[in-house]
């Protein structure tokens, strides 16, 4: 539990995500400021690597992350 290593470059951390959501600053002290490893873009990274986080994908969208690591995994 930590601010994420991530939040220099992270398009979400930086608003810089179109339809940026409502509860985002929420979402920035669970998450950036604390349980980065349960972020959906953090996850993603962590697994796959950086250019493989989808630009629209939001901390809190844990099962889409989920999914894009499995069949990414089943790809290899
Ligand atoms: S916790 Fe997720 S959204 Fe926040 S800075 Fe890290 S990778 Fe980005």
């Amino acid at each position: 539990m930590a601010v994420c290593e991530k939040v220099k470059g992270c398009p979400f951390f930086n608003e810089k995500m179109s339809n940026m959501p409502a509860t985002a600053a929420g979402y920035k002290r669970k998450y950036c400021m604390g349980d980065n490893q349960n972020c959906a873009r953090y996850m993603v990274l962590k697994k796959l690597g950086g250019d493989k986080v989808p630009v629209d994908l939001f901390p809190n969208q844990v099962e889409k992350a989920k999914m894009l690591i499995k069949e990414q995994t089943i790809v290899q």
